[in-house]
């Protein structure tokens, strides 16, 4: 019923992440369960579902292992729940487990009108923290803001380090970097002693080879996480989608997306990887 696309089909296509060839493409889809095996015990023929993590969803039928599909409540809609799916549960780790955030902290969330941005946007204020979202326009500054971000830095005209020292005293608490290259070295400035950067995404590149004993001046942390890393297994998966589909049920988590035909999935990667997008895509076949 509806296809999530993701920063990762850009690598799987063009190739940082290569795949074996005749390779499908898309991680994450909604739709109804059309036959289980025999030992399947935790869908049945009917089901709504949504799912991600699973290679092959540009496309009518796929096959996913059952524990990685989530039931679709009654009043979430298909395109609704695939949105939540592969962006929701990496800002949902992210911000409730990755750095744990909570009241009285500030976080700074790069990208924040892009898929994962604006979902973890809204969970960092959920939690209580502070956020500081950077966008590279201000039609993006715009949707940054009504995601809730306290401030929002236009990183392509200021100097994020330097507005984040104005805005925070001693820098922030936790900074989630999917830019990677560009923004990497002045993440790390802008956090507080014993802070920590979640680097989660390379949308500007790879991160060039780092010296370790750079962090001992203010005894930072970094981490490399991957939602594969944070979903594991069944109960993981049931707890991440159960809080992101109450949240959505009960308007806590605001949606924004943009419908594509499938068969203009290449209008949908070109928009994607040339920065013109705002929170989360579908093709719908
Ligand atoms: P986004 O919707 O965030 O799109 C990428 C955004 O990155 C752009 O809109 C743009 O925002 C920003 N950006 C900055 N520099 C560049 C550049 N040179 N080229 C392209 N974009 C740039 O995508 P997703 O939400 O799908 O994914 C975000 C990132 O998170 C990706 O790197 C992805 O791989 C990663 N990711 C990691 C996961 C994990 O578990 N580790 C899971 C899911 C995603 P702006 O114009 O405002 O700068």
């Amino acid at each position: 019923e509806a296809i999530g696309v993701n920063f990762i089909d850009i690598y799987h296509r063009k190739g940082p992440y290569s795949q074996q060839l005749p390779f499908i493409p898309g991680m994450e889809a909604s739709g109804m369960v059309e036959e289980v095996g025999k030992a399947v015990t935790e869908v049945r023929k009917g089901d709504r579902v949504a799912y991600a993590m699973q290679t092959g969803s540009y496309a009518e039928y796929t096959a996913v292992p059952s524990w990685k599909l989530a039931s679709i409540p009654d009043n979430l809609d298909f395109r609704a729940a695939c949105a939540a799916m592969l962006q929701g549960m990496t800002a949902h780790y992210l911000a409730v487990d990755t750095f744990p955030l909570k009241k009285g902290d500030t976080a700074l969330v790069h990208a924040a009108a892009g898929g994962v941005g604006r979902l973890l946007v809204q969970i960092a204020k959920l939690r209580g923290a502070a956020v500081i979202g950077t966008v590279s326009n201000e039609d993006k500054a715009t949707v940054a803001r009504e995601a809730g971000a306290d401030h929002v830095v236009i990183y392509t005209e200021q100097d994020f380090e330097k507005e984040v020292k104005k805005i925070t005293n001693n820098g922030v608490d936790a900074v989630y970097d999917s830019v990677g290259k560009e923004t990497f070295e002045k993440s790390l400035n802008c956090l507080k002693p014993r802070g920590c950067l979640a680097l989660f995404g390379q949308s500007s590149g790879p991160v060039p080879l780092f010296d370790l004993g750079l962090l001992s001046k203010a005894g930072l942390f970094i981490t490399r996480p991957s939602l594969s890393l944070y979903v594991t297994n069944r109960k993981e998966l049931l707890q991440r989608t159960g809080d992101l589909f109450r949240w959505i049920e009960s308007g806590a988590l605001k949606l924004k997306t943009e419908t594509f035909r499938l068969k203009d999935a290449s209008k949908a990667h070109t928009a994607l990887e040339n920065r013109q997008t705002s929170g989360k895509l579908l093709l719908v076949p």
